[in-house]
């Protein structure tokens, strides 16, 4: 199977093509609201499917919107309208296969007789359209293929181009007024429909590439300028993997069945309890509240020594990294729990600072915030890499707001971390879900909306469910259906589990207490899940499922 963007990004850059088609390397999710493919989705969606459904689907792709991603939203939507308006009724993302070629046609519009139009919509700036229109065989192949497998003459090839806007917001500005001079912006700016005449020629180089494509024993790389928007750059640059998502076949004996999950709540609501239950646990513990726990547990947390009168301080992000060495090596344990993820990214700061010889990363704003990310982010990604169940816990913060389309302020629920960084933490475990205790029992919800932090790379059918580790595992199965080895490892797990409670005595579950983490200064209110939560237990919903786009 073959496309047009294949070609193209193999004759940008062999070793980009290498990475993503050949070995598949994955990256995680990129969750910046202005991110190309994301918006460029959106736009399509906008002038397809309606501008509701586009922000429904949009939204869906965030573990949590901010006022970010609704105000380019807005954007889009006011963009993708006007688009609309300008074109003519026809069928949308039109498929074109031929002999290993596949592709989508944005829009065909049938006209009398057997000729079609064809539109190719494009988000993009001025640079990328004249591109399009001097250099990319995009169009000319879709002509060429259609006719070759359908019974039409294509007439005319258009590109629409729909301008991105992009404007910093004041400092004075309030968010509605910024969004108000966007808004305007969005209006102002000229949508062009864009006839190109049809070339043959562009048809054979295509074809050409793709031999070269083929044949190709060497991918070097190609740095350009084109480099800043590259998936794998930091990898490439660097060396830095902890953005690579890791492949089963890397390892000759993937083990299955292992679950990474990461729950965050108010104080109180069960989370300690629910990751105290998984399999032979391991606690990383950094808040002292073990008592109630039956797990082994290591303390996260500076170790001083007395060495005659000198005082050694042991720092407690190097007590975590040894944790995470030591764990690397294989151990009997067969799960991990870190409580608490925002403590342990606390303590990572305290070490770069005391490395670095700063006391803020504001200090060295150029360096310091990338090298906590990077040290921080990496060591997550060795953890997470094991060959274990992952439970990461983290306490709830309700003090963040959002601003609506329509001004209204709404509390968001997340995990008390850094936006940042929490966004590449949930793209690295399976699900990330809330704990919550209300007057009815203890709960488990996954994401629910755009004001709740959660979600995954998985479809979760259920918003709330008991907070029982089966309910846990039946979410998490979710993410591999269809491939049964792994769900028989999962169930196998739990089996054993179920033998071993058994013989115990059963009784009433003990919620652990937690002590307010040391980031949060005020004291959270519980959460309210009111009686409509609960109401909303039978409730499917169905999420984060990306359309095809690219024309792959
Ligand atoms: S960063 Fe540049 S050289 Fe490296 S893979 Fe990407 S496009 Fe190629």
């Amino acid at each position: 199977m073959w496309s047009v963007s294949r070609v193209e990004c193999y004759e940008k850059c062999p070793y980009q093509y290498r990475l993503r088609y050949l070995d598949g390397v994955g990256v995680l999710d990129d969750y910046e609201a202005d991110n190309p493919l994301t918006c460029g989705t959106a736009l399509h969606e906008v002038i397809e499917l309606g501008a509701e459904k586009a922000a429904r689907n949009y939204f869906s792709k965030f573990p949590v919107v901010t006022d970010e991603q609704v105000t380019e939203m807005m954007k889009i939507e006011v963009l993708g309208r006007r688009a609309k308006a300008l074109l003519p009724k026809g069928e949308y993302e039109h498929k074109v296969a031929f002999y290993g070629f596949i592709g989508f046609i944005d829009l065909m519009v049938r006209r009398e007789g057997r000729k079609v139009d064809i539109y190719d919509f494009k988000h993009c700036g001025k640079m990328s359209r004249e591109k399009y229109i001097t250099e990319s065989p995009q169009l000319h192949a879709y002509k060429y293929y259609l006719e070759s497998v359908e019974d039409v003459e294509v007439e005319h090839l258009y590109y629409v181009f729909v301008p991105k806007v992009q404007e910093e917001r004041r400092q004075d500005e309030d968010i509605i007024d910024y969004r108000y001079r966007l808004m305007d912006l969005c209006r102002e700016t000229k949508i062009d429909i864009v006839e190109i005449p049809y070339q043959a020629k562009k048809v054979g180089k295509l074809v050409e590439g793709r031999k070269a494509m083929e044949s190709a024993k060497e991918f070097p790389k190609v740095q350009s300028a084109l480099c800043n928007w590259c998936d794998y750059q930091d990898y490439c640059y660097k060396g830095e993997d902890w953005m690579i998502l890791p492949k089963a076949e890397r390892k000759a004996n993937p083990k299955k069945g292992f679950l990474k999950v990461w729950l965050y709540g108010a104080p109180y609501s069960g989370k300690t309890y629910m990751a105290d239950k998984f399999p032979m646990p391991l606690l990383l513990n950094t808040d002292g509240n073990v008592r109630e726990t039956t797990a082994p547990c290591i303390a996260i947390r500076d170790e001083v020594k007395m060495n005659g009168k000198a005082k050694q301080v042991k720092m407690a992000w190097s007590v975590f990294k040894e944790a995470v060495e030591e764990l690397e090596k294989g151990s009997e344990f067969r799960t991990i729990v870190v409580d608490l993820v925002e403590d342990v990214y606390e303590s990572c700061r305290l070490y770069m600072y005391d490395k670095l010889g700063i006391t803020h990363e504001s200090d060295d704003s150029f360096r310091a915030w990338d090298k906590v990310r990077l040290e921080f982010l990496s060591t997550m990604r060795r953890l997470t890499n094991l060959d274990c169940n992952i439970v990461l816990i983290s306490q709830e913060d309700v003090s963040r707001d959002i601003t609506k389309k329509g001004g209204d302020r709404m509390s968001t629920v997340q995990p008390v971390l850094n936006d940042k960084i929490a966004r590449k933490i949930s793209g690295m475990v399976d699900v990330t879900a809330r704990c919550v205790h209300d007057e009815k029992g203890y709960w488990i919800v996954f994401h629910t909306d755009e004001t709740q932090f959660g979600g995954g790379r998985m479809e979760v059918k259920q918003n709330i469910v008991p907070a029982t580790i089966e309910n846990l595992m039946g979410a998490c199965q979710m993410k591999y259906e269809g491939d049964s080895e792994h769900i028989q490892a999962i169930e196998g797990q739990w089996n054993e589990l179920k033998v071993e409670d058994s013989k115990t005595v059963a009784k009433e579950p003990e919620i652990v207490a937690e002590a307010p983490t040391t980031v949060v200064k005020e004291p959270i209110p519980a959460p309210e899940p009111s009686a409509k939560v609960v109401e909303d237990i039978p409730q499917p919903i169905t999420r984060r499922v990306r359309r095809p786009r690219s024309n792959d």
